[in-house]
């Protein structure tokens, strides 16, 4: 479902994290009674999300971060799954959309 580009760098490790992230969440938002599905909530979501999903896989050396996605594909789905249910806790107990406009 998700392309995986070989040979990457730092950036597209961040997009497949991205990618996964965006899918987790189009998967779960509704499981939330308390969230918000406006543009700036889902934008914050994803962003706080992916935001705890990179500290974990920053400490990688460049290329060797492909090969481990792949490997362990389920575990990183449950990394995912586990940073947007934080994050939407999160947007859901402090958004951020009415202090702007
Ligand atoms: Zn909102």
């Amino acid at each position: 479902m998700v392309g995986i580009k070989k040979g990457g760098g730092e950036m597209r490790m961040k997009n497949f994290m991205e990618d996964v992230i965006i899918e987790v969440f189009q998967e779960i938002k509704g499981t939330n009674p308390d969230f918000c599905s406006c543009d700036k909530c889902s934008r914050d979501v994803i962003a706080i999300a992916l935001s705890k999903i990179k500290g974990r896989y920053a400490a990688s050396p460049e290329g060797e971060i492909f090969a481990r996605v792949e490997q362990s594909n389920r575990q990183v789905r449950a990394d995912a799954l586990l940073a947007v249910m934080e994050a939407l806790d999160t947007v859901s107990a402090s958004p951020r959309h009415d202090r702007e406009s």
